[in-house]
């Protein structure tokens, strides 16, 4: 059984990419389950989606957690625990990250046995999260990785699932997809089955017993307040918005009030202050500030411009 997870971030098309390949199995054969799995439904926020395609009917149920191929279309995942990008990789696991940098250099940073390669996309672009046509790259890559889903059913599926959008959308995308199933097809069989899990593979979990409680205490309950604070959805962030003090006329109430998530402070001298530890970066400030004094810009530019200044 083909066991494939996709992990980006929403608004990437990850569900897409999921179905595109999925429909690409079935054409060819295989029973299939896709299904997306979202955290916070949000723009950024991690998502992943996955496939199981087997030539036989298929028993398992539920999240992969020993995946063939896991495909990331956002580097900046791979280091957040939350989107569990890691989970369950072995020597067996193929990876496939969409990245500037070369396989051999995540292959050390992770210090992994799996096999590492990286989305061969050919624009210069800066951000390889906000390449083009993502979900369409992804599937193609990883049906040309799985060796049995041939070019012509792959782009049948895809102009299956997309025959929503306007025909000229649906012919980019059918182009870069094959550019991009042309490109990995020099690797195509790398992705390989795993077995199927057998009664004998069973291991008795540690059971670890917890002492019987009445509901009242035993029931999850908060004790204390601004836990959430702990929680830096900063992290889910990919791109900045940056107050131009300059052309800030100081109307904080606007830009702090209109935050979601209270995540822009008024300081005591009437100016807004963002706390990048809580900003998602849903942008909702750079729409509303009337005299357009937020900029956006992306996260990994941010960063480094935070570096240059510290050293
Ligand atoms: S809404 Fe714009 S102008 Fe008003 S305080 Fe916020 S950043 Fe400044
Ligand atoms: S982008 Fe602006 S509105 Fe959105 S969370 Fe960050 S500070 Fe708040």
């Amino acid at each position: 059984m083909f066991r494939i997870r996709f992990h980006g971030r929403g608004g990437q098309g990850m569900k897409t990419a999921s179905r595109i390949l999925g429909t690409a199995f079935f054409k060819t054969g295989y029973e299939v389950q896709d299904a997306p799995r979202y955290g916070a439904e949000r723009r950024g926020a991690p998502i992943f989606a996955y496939v199981r395609a087997d030539k036989s009917a298929i028993n398992e149920r539920g999240i992969i957690s020993h995946p063939d191929l896991v495909v990331i279309a956002d580097d900046t995942l791979v280091g957040m625990p939350a989107a569990g990008v890691t989970q369950g990789i072995d020597a067996h696991t193929l990876l496939l990250i969409n990245s500037h940098d070369s396989a051999s250099t995540w292959q050390q940073r992770l210090n992994t046995e799996a096999n590492v390669l990286t989305l061969s996309a050919g624009e210069d672009v800066a951000d390889r999260a906000t390449l083009p046509f993502i979900s369409s790259r992804c599937a193609a890559a990883a049906a040309a990785l799985t060796g049995v889903i041939t070019r012509e059913i792959f782009i049948e599926a895809l102009c299956e699932e997309l025959d929503h959008l306007r025909q000229d959308i649906i012919d980019q995308n059918r182009d870069i997809a094959l550019s991009e199933f042309d490109d990995m097809t020099v690797n195509a069989g790398l992705a390989k089955q795993g077995g199927l899990a057998t009664a004998s593979d069973y291991v008795k979990p540690d059971w670890i017993a917890l002492p019987f409680e009445s509901a009242q205490i035993s029931n999850l309950a908060i004790h204390a307040g601004v836990t959430s604070v702990k929680v830096r959805t900063g992290l889910w962030r990919t791109m900045r918005p940056v107050i131009n003090y300059p052309n800030c006329s100081g109307c904080a109430w606007i830009c702090s009030t209109y935050c979601p998530d209270g995540a822009i402070k008024v300081r005591t001298d009437g100016y807004p202050e963002i706390d990048y530890e809580h900003c998602k970066g849903c942008l909702v400030c750079v729409a509303q500030c009337p005299p357009h004094a937020i900029e956006s810009i992306p996260e990994h530019i941010a960063r480094d411009q935070e570096v240059g200044e510290t050293t």
